[in-house]
């Protein structure tokens, strides 16, 4: 039925790759390129080993428009997965504009020398996709995207008007590592040592990172101290559902985890910017000055997330919790949540929890894009698209969810 490119080959593309791999009436051919073509040659080679596909493989830098140009002109694909870093969104949808692609993302623009991620960059493509006819579809992760998803799938089933959004994420696993993050660590620590914000009453209200938190219990796991953080699908989601009035994301973390985020950032391991180091030249011949950016440095010596899979247990459970007024006037409440183990995970793709519940929406997406059910020209965000079968698809590709009907949301 449908071609697709997947860039990247970290533990997202991974994920994704298995999931479309098992899904092959859908997915008829598949390419992996990333920057590094050695990784996706291995994971081309366990595909086809354990799938019978035939997946193919390239190099791509994707920070270069002309090399993805160059690329997607030879292979032709009906739909890009971006599974590389949110750095190459524009490339990419610049790449797919010239070429007549379709587009699908997990994570929204970031530039490499501002820790700050916002939508406008990737809006302003609107215009230009909906004059092609082609299709991008942003934030198609798990949150983004699956939350994103179930707020929609609330509003459609449950309620006349949203009013409290609480998106909740816990990881309760376990990898002892000291310190390690469950993706790409430059990404991850960028994203949690910025400035809190949250939509309250139609205005954004920043607060110092992780200034808010409280104890939040999350079913089959128990009571966690969860942090208030910035996150991306509010910004949408307050624009899509206009009756909410506050909207917020909270995300747990262990108190040892805290302490070494404190310490990577106070001696300055956290830093974006360059700076200059003495390193042994590669031949041997005295040393040399380059320039480095500490938290890539930081990078190359934290565990890999990839790696984390062989010794994580426990689980993740990542939900909304919403209240507002039901479809019989009424107040209501309502949570809905997936709790996913990272044993059971890595037993399927050999990656941990917090990938696989990234690649199995991403490839949900463009099973949907694919099939025609969500294929429309422009540039949206998920909650933009009939929530119900892709809400069926998490049921039946190991994202199962749940539901807890006027709960007590502690929110
Ligand atoms: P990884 O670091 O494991 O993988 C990133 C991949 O992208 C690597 O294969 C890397 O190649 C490749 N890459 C990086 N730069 C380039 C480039 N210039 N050209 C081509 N390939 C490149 O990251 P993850 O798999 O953990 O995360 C992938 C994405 O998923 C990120 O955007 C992240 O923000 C997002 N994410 C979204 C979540 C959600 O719920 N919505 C949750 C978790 C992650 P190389 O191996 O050579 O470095």
């Amino acid at each position: 039925m449908g071609k697709i490119l997947i860039i990247g080959a970290g533990g997202v593309a991974t994920v994704a790759a298995h999931k479309v791999c098992q899904n092959k009436d859908v997915f008829t051919e598949v390419m992996i390129a990333s920057r590094t073509k050695s990784k996706c040659d291995a994971l081309a080679d366990v595909l086809n080993k354990k799938y019978g596909t035939d997946v193919a493989t390239a190099q791509v830098d994707a920070d270069s428009v002309e090399e993805l140009v160059a690329l997607l002109s030879s292979y032709k694909p009906e739909l890009v997965m971006n599974l590389a870093l949110p750095y190459q969104d524009l490339t990419i949808m610049e790449a797919c504009l010239q070429t007549g692609c379709n587009y699908l993302d997990t994570a929204n623009y970031e530039p490499k020398d501002e820790a700050h991620f916002e939508y406008s960059w990737q809006w302003a493509y609107r215009e230009r996709f909906e004059k092609a006819g082609l299709c991008a579809i942003l934030g198609c992760g798990f949150d983004p995207g699956v939350t994103s998803i179930y707020t929609a799938y609330a509003a459609k089933h449950y309620f006349s008007e949203m009013h409290y959004l609480d998106i909740v994420d816990c990881n309760a696993g376990n990898h002892h590592k000291a310190f390690a993050t469950n993706f790409n660590p430059e990404i991850n620590i960028r994203e949690i040592t910025q400035k809190g914000l949250y939509y309250e009453n139609g205005k954004y209200i920043e607060t110092e990172p992780m200034e808010i938190h409280m104890p939040l219990t999350y079913p089959g796991i128990g009571p966690k101290e969860s942090y208030l953080l910035h996150h991306e699908e509010i910004e949408s989601l307050v624009i899509n559902f206009p009756t909410i009035k506050r909207a917020r994301f909270w995300m747990t973390f262990g108190q040892q985890y805290l302490n070494y985020l404190d310490v990577i950032q106070n001696i300055g391991m956290a830093r974006i910017d360059e700076v200059e180091y003495k390193a042994p030249k590669a031949d041997g011949t005295g040393d040399e000055v380059v320039r480095i950016v500490p938290l890539q440095f930081l990078k190359a010596v934290l565990p890999n997330p990839q790696d984390l899979g062989s010794n994580y247990d426990g689980e993740t459970s990542i939900g909304c919790r919403i209240r507002g007024i039901g479809n019989d006037g009424a107040e209501r409440t309502y949570y809905v949540y997936n709790n996913c183990s990272h044993q059971a995970a890595y037993e399927e793709t050999g990656m941990q929890g917090v990938s696989y519940t990234t690649g199995v929406p991403a490839m949900i997406g463009a099973m949907m894009f694919l099939k025609g059910i969500w294929s429309k020209p422009g540039v949206h965000n998920v909650e933009e698209f009939d929530p119900d079968p892709f809400m069926d698809e998490l049921n039946r590709q190991g994202l199962p969810w749940h539901e807890i009907h006027n709960g007590n949301l502690e929110l």
